[in-house]
């Protein structure tokens, strides 16, 4: 899988990592069904907005997009998205993208004009294709650069001369001048170099199917190679009917959001809507989405403490939940279809609780985390339980607590209840809050 990663002008919206979950649950699906993934995502580390932010900002472009693109691997990170297989940076392929564009310009597809270099989109019968769009009625992307030296106004650019009071460092030496990477053949190169000539899927956000990946099709394509086989786009986030951007000023950063609620809870708004659909945004959709996901994590909860964790007890022959789950899943990754199954599973686990039968609860419980594993969204993933911290660490952790706890417990058998109470300030003021309950004493971090 070839998934378009971001361009790390600044940090990340919730609206910027939708796809990063999307294509992760994708990529898991493909996983437990077999299937050997490789995954890489690019990053898009020198571009206009780059340079314009850091010089704004009077610190050098590198140093911006490093800091941003930290920013965007912490996002990844914390919604619990696997880490891609490679993350290659644009600016580590100039090479590669030399190399194309030269293959372009002897098959007759790009041609130089001063230190620029074009697509010749005429020189490809199958542009628009990928858009549904025929030649002949497409006009000039937005982004595409005017020049009168253009064979045609819908040429694009490959390569960018350096322009004079740009850093020196944000331009490459190459046949045509100093310059740097058109965005749409940085995929096209990166995508070669790590895929091969042909690959399965390709992903990115809605918005990047004109004009970047025509454009990145049209230029693999004319150089030779068969390139993605199927194309996946995921919609958008929406705030009040708006696509969420950093322009209309209606974004919510990801490291804000999750001060509201918790990362699995994000991921979980974010991973149940259709892919393809628009999520619009709002506190309430959100709370939500994150009451939803607490009724499944509750069962898990409460069944492991009925059964245990660990044994994975096979479902009844009758049941059908997996095959619907997977129906739903191979279904263009019917997300919403195959969240409502987990919740009739939960409500059986649910009903086993109740009626007090371990059995049924078992086999619930190995179901829902089987399915939930697949969304990235299993509790007892490490990932959600210490927040992706060592799990020997936690368990260490709750041991001596515990330790402290039976201390406490014997102080209060034998009447010192200052000893008890020197216990429960000391733990107290480590951040450990304890609280006594009729099923016995608790505690958290505060
Ligand atoms: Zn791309």
């Amino acid at each position: 899988m070839y998934v378009c990663g971001l361009t790390v002008q600044g940090p990340p919206h919730i609206g910027h990592v939708r796809f990063a979950i999307a294509f992760d649950v994708l990529r898991r699906w493909l996983m437990s069904t077999g299937h050997e993934v490789t995954y890489v995502r690019n990053v898009t580390d020198v571009d206009d907005k780059i340079l314009a932010k850091a010089d704004a900002a009077g610190v050098p472009w590198w140093a911006w997009a490093y800091e941003n693109e930290r920013a965007a691997t912490r996002a990844y990170d914390v919604l619990g998205t696997l880490p891609p297989t490679y993350e290659p940076r644009a600016t580590g392929h100039v090479p590669e993208m030399v190399e194309l564009i030269q293959r372009l310009i002897a098959g007759g597809h790009a041609y130089a004009v001063g230190g620029d270099v074009y697509f010749d989109v005429r020189s490809f019968p199958g542009y628009g294709e990928l858009t549904g769009q025929k030649l002949g009625e497409l006009q000039p992307a937005a982004d595409t650069e005017t020049d009168e030296r253009k064979r045609d106004p819908r040429d694009f650019a490959l390569w960018k001369a350096a322009k004079d009071g740009e850093p020196g460092t944000a331009s490459w030496s190459t046949p045509w001048g100093r310059g740097r990477p058109g965005w749409h053949l940085e995929c096209s190169a990166m995508a070669e170099r790590y895929l091969g000539p042909e690959f399965d899927v390709h992903g990115g956000g809605l918005d990047l199917r004109f004009p970047h990946h025509e454009n990145e099709r049209a230029q693999s394509q004319a150089a030779g190679d068969g390139f993605a086989r199927y194309w996946l786009h995921n919609g958008w986030v929406t705030m009040g009917g708006e696509k969420m951007s950093k322009s209309l000023g209606n974004t919510a950063l990801v490291d804000e959001v999750v001060q509201r609620v918790r990362p699995v809870e994000l991921r979980y708004y974010l991973a149940a809507p259709h892919y393809r659909s628009m999520i619009e945004f709002t506190e309430a959709a959100l709370t939500e989405a994150a009451t939803a996901y607490q009724r499944m994590e509750s069962f898990v909860g409460r069944a492991v403490e009925q059964v245990g964790a660990g044994g994975q007890v096979d479902p009844p022959a009758e049941w059908t939940y997996w095959a619907q789950f997977a129906a739903a899943m191979d279904d263009d990754l019917s997300t919403p279809a195959a969240v409502a199954v987990v919740h009739d599973v939960a409500r059986q686990g649910n009903k086993g609780l109740a009626d007090g039968d371990p059995v049924l609860v078992a086999q619930a419980l190995g179901l829902v985390r089987r399915m939930l594993g697949v969304l990235g969204l299993d509790p007892l993933d490490p990932q959600w339980t210490d927040a992706g911290g060592d799990s020997r660490l936690a368990q260490a952790t709750d041991g001596l607590v515990q330790l402290a706890l039976e201390q406490r417990t014997a102080a209060r058998a034998r009447k010192d209840y200052a000893s008890a109470d020197a216990i429960r300030n000391q733990l107290g003021a480590l951040g450990v809050q304890v609280e006594d309950t009729p099923q016995g004493t608790r505690w958290e971090l505060s």
